[in-house]
């Protein structure tokens, strides 16, 4: 797979990276830009629990990654004055290894569980059974002699996030009151939090230069922040640290990151349906094949955003390139190049 700087499915893999972006996290509703609905149905949600003196009913977050599902599970139990336990579906490997983790839990606490799709079956039927009357059930032992024991959990709330709703068995799914998408952001709303990310981090950003950096961030806060710091490094080597537009622009150029956010891998993808397919349409395998990526990837990671504005559409006999694509790409209909971006 190639290294990419929007690449949305690899973590920051080095420590002072993911300390810097827990240091650009959100910690309330105050300081989570955008997501309006979500906010104002969680504000609810939350205002109400307190009410009543309980825990918030279970939340289930979906999207693109990047979008901020991590960061509002913590700002959910912020808000609820909440403990937040971090882990994901793929740790949590047997149904014991969930005991051990909602045992420990206190009334009110929060377990934030990403990649909630990727349970297995035997945790996942556990879980639901736990989220639903907050009683674990467990067999001790083997064979005719086993018998099963039943222990009272505290009054917990799962927020589970996952790039697919989709994927989530239908009882699980059925288990969380409360059930919402995270949607891509507005180019000005990520401009907002380029600002405020430049604000913590101390970096100089103009205006001008943040609204630049804003358009080429995939609408994905995530990669905002990634932008804003890769820039910066160019800022401080090649200029005199302050970030304007011209050293936005020689550094995305760098990068090979387009105006409309694309990179290289993203134009090759559009090219070899173009060039390969006359456009489409296309099947997903075709496409990972091509790309050397893998099919959820192309699915999770690159799609979404590339549907979201416009240069790929989904049909019933797979993905199609749009006339926005050709006149992005420089390409003719017919297939001519006119001028390679590649
Ligand atoms: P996800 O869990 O959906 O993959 P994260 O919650 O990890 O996404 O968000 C990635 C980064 O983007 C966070 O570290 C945070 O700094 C930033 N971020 C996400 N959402 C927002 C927001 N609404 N406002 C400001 N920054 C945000």
């Amino acid at each position: 797979m190639i290294d990419r700087i929007v690449d949305l499915a690899a973590d920051d893999g080095d420590a002072i990276e993911q300390e810097l972006e827990n240091t650009l996290r959100p910690k309330d509703f105050a300081n989570y830009i955008g997501q309006e609905r979500l906010k104002q149905n969680l504000k609810l949600a939350i205002a109400a629990a307190k009410k009543r003196g309980e825990p918030i009913d279970h939340v289930l977050l979906y999207g693109p990654p990047g979008l901020g599902k991590t960061t509002m599970a913590t700002v959910i139990a912020n808000e609820m004055g909440a403990q937040v336990r971090v882990t994901s579906g793929p740790a949590i490997e047997r149904a014991g290894d969930l005991a051990s983790l909602l045992t420990n839990l206190q009334d009110g606490d929060v377990l934030f569980i990403d990649e909630i799709h990727r349970l297995n079956r035997t945790v996942e039927e556990t879980l639901y059974a736990a989220m639903e009357d907050f009683k674990l059930d467990i067999m001790l032992g083997k064979g005719p002699s086993a018998r099963s024991l039943r222990l009272d959990l505290p009054q917990f709330t799962i927020i589970g996030a996952t790039t697919r709703a989709g994927a989530l068995a239908g009882p699980l799914r059925d288990r969380f009151g409360h059930i919402h998408r995270l949607e891509f952001y507005q180019p000005a709303e990520i401009q907002q939090i380029i600002e405020r990310a430049a604000d913590i981090l101390d970096v100089k950003i103009k205006q001008e230069a943040a609204k630049e950096l804003a358009k080429r961030a995939r609408l994905t806060p995530r990669i905002a922040n990634r932008l804003l710091k890769r820039v910066r490094d160019y800022a401080d080597v090649n200029g005199d640290g302050i970030i304007d537009t011209t050293i936005s622009d020689k550094a995305l150029a760098l990068l090979e990151i387009d105006e409309l956010g694309l990179d290289p891998a993203d134009r090759m993808l559009l090219v070899a349906i173009i060039d390969s397919y006359d456009g489409g349409p296309v099947g997903v395998e075709t496409l990972a094949a091509l790309t050397a990526e893998e099919r959820s990837t192309i699915e999770d990671f690159i799609e979404p955003y590339l549907m979201q504005i416009g240069l790929l559409e989904r049909t019933p006999r797979g993905r199609k390139v749009t006339a926005k694509t050709y006149t992005h790409l420089g390409k003719s209909q017919k297939g001519t190049n006119q001028s390679s971006l590649l």
